[in-house]
């Protein structure tokens, strides 16, 4: 598979080179150059921001029909759904994961525009009584430009997640894709411009973090800012946002639990953990981390899920186009070679390495798939994300023990619990300092279902109806009737 070997970002409506020259693409799957991308700096993201507030202070975006603003959007899903075939090789090659993988993410972006288009019109105000003599009601109002920094973990997804509802609300767009994966961001401006969506709607541009990111979280053009990242970039972005007073969603990391009660279904707790660790090389910001495992099938847990990461099969995403037992590469040299310093220091902190915990012996980025026995909760490895396909067992005995293990980390993203016991699941899932629970199905849920953290894995949510909330300010309209 050939891919192009120079991509522009688009601007205003044209595809342009970068100040910042070009940045070179590596194959996760063989470590060798892909493409080259272009390479915007703070002089492109001006231009961007300027071509976003053209769009909306023109009306040309913002001043439609929302049902007419909401088909365009589910066009663009529609034309990604239909560029599948094309666009599924290109996100394997740039980001490692297999070739099913992608055709899911493309499916799951796809999905946001179908949702979020379908939304449009719904943004309805309220009337609100003052007693005779007055007639008082609000509307929602677009911001105006809606910047977006994306991840390399979902770059599709993560993208479609914010660009549509955005969009959906009337916001004109301008997004920073990731260094790492940069390549299929292009497809969203292809798309827009199938969808008839007016110049300067959506702006798609890849830059460095330090440069281009740091320029458009700080653009004092900018209206609201969504960030989905590190925690560590989630408060630069946030303290951007303070300095121009603008509202910012902050989508940041997670060491999330599942806690397996002995009533569970083993058998559905281990397809949960395939998705939970193994999907997407564990690369998902609310992975299944960390197991809890009550002592009385911990053995019989930790077993399962050793020879579960056994059975996978781990190699380059472009021989896997099929759904089945495998893994791709990490997404780059750093990370990999990051989370097994994570795996090679737990020993020392009393884990045992059950599965995996090294790096394959061929070019890639490979990590094998792995489950580390005996974690304790307060170690390296068990308060720190690995982004990787690295799953931490721990055991307890009562739920108090549980759920205090459970909420021990700075973070707060998601949890699962795992019983046949629905008032002890209730009980449980009260009881989580997170911001979406899972019973007895990692990952329940979907697109219409909201998303987003508890301490600090941020604030704000994305998916759902609450999504549309951080697109739009209300206006308040109070009538003084005469007569
Ligand atoms: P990162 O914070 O390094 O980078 C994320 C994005 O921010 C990239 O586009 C990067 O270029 C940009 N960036 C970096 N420094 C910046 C700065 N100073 N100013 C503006 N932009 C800047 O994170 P990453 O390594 O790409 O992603 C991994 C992290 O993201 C993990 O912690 C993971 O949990 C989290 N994540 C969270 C979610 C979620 O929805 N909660 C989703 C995916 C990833």
């Amino acid at each position: 598979m050939d891919v192009a070997p120079y991509w522009r970002n688009f601007v205003g409506g044209a595809w342009l080179d970068g100040g910042a020259g070009r940045l070179t693409v590596e194959g996760p799957a063989t470590g060798a150059p892909l493409a080259e991308q272009a390479l915007a700096d703070a002089a492109d993201v001006d231009r961007a921001v300027a071509a976003a507030r053209r769009c909306h202070e023109s009306g040309a975006l913002g001043g439609l029909r929302p049902c007419d603003r909401g088909r365009m959007v589910r066009q663009m899903g529609d034309w990604l759904r239909g560029h599948a075939d094309e666009i599924a090789p290109v996100l394997t090659l740039e980001s490692g994961k297999p070739l099913w993988e992608a055709r899911i993410e493309i499916e799951g972006a796809a999905r946001y525009f179908e949702y979020y288009g379908g939304q449009a019109e719904t943004l309805e105000g309220r009337s609100i009584p003052l007693g005779a003599g007055y007639l008082d009601f609000t509307v929602h109002e677009p911001y105006g430009v809606s910047a977006q920094i994306i991840p390399w973990n979902y770059p599709l997804e993560m993208t479609a997640r914010s660009l549509s509802a955005a969009l959906a609300a009337g916001n004109a767009c301008v997004v920073k894709t990731p260094e790492l994966d940069p390549l299929t961001g292009a497809y969203f401006a292809k798309a827009a411009a199938a969808a008839g969506l007016p110049e300067g709607a959506v702006n798609i541009l890849c830059g460095l973090g330090l440069e281009a990111g740091a320029a458009l979280a700080a653009h004092p053009g900018v209206d609201q800012i969504v960030f989905t990242g590190s925690v560590e970039t989630g408060v630069n972005i946030a303290k951007a946002a303070a300095e121009n007073v603008v509202p910012c969603v902050l989508e940041l990391g997670g060491k999330s639990a599942a806690i397996v009660f002995p009533d569970a279904d083993l058998d559905a707790v281990m397809d949960s953990v395939r998705w939970g660790i193994f999907f997407n090389a564990g690369q998902v910001c609310s992975a299944m981390s960390r197991a809890i495992v009550h002592g009385a099938i911990h053995d019989e847990f930790v077993e399962r899920a050793a020879a579960l990461a056994q059975s996978l099969s781990v190699g380059p995403g472009i021989e896997r186009p099929e759904f089945g037992a495998n893994m791709g590469a990490m997404i780059s040299e750093k990370q990999r070679d990051r989370a097994e310093g994570l795996c090679a220091r737990a020993g020392a902190d009393g884990a045992r390495a059950v599965a995996g915990g090294r790096k394959l012996n061929r070019p890639g980025w490979f990590l094998e798939p792995s489950v580390f026995d005996g974690v304790d909760p307060a170690s390296e490895l068990g308060q720190t994300e690995v982004f990787g396909p690295v799953l931490s067992v721990m055991k307890f005995s009562t739920d108090d023990e549980a759920v205090a293990i459970a909420n021990g980390t700075q973070y707060g993203l998601v949890g699962g619990v795992f019983t046949a016991d629905m008032d002890r699941a209730m009980r449980t899932a009260q009881r989580l300092q997170a911001g979406q629970v899972f019973v007895n199905e990692w990952y329940a849920g979907g697109v219409e279902t909201p998303f987003g953290g508890y301490g600090k894995s941020g604030y704000g949510r994305e998916k759902g109806r609450e999504a549309l909330y951080n697109y739009v300010q209300t206006k308040n309209v109070a009538i003084r009737l005469g007569g």
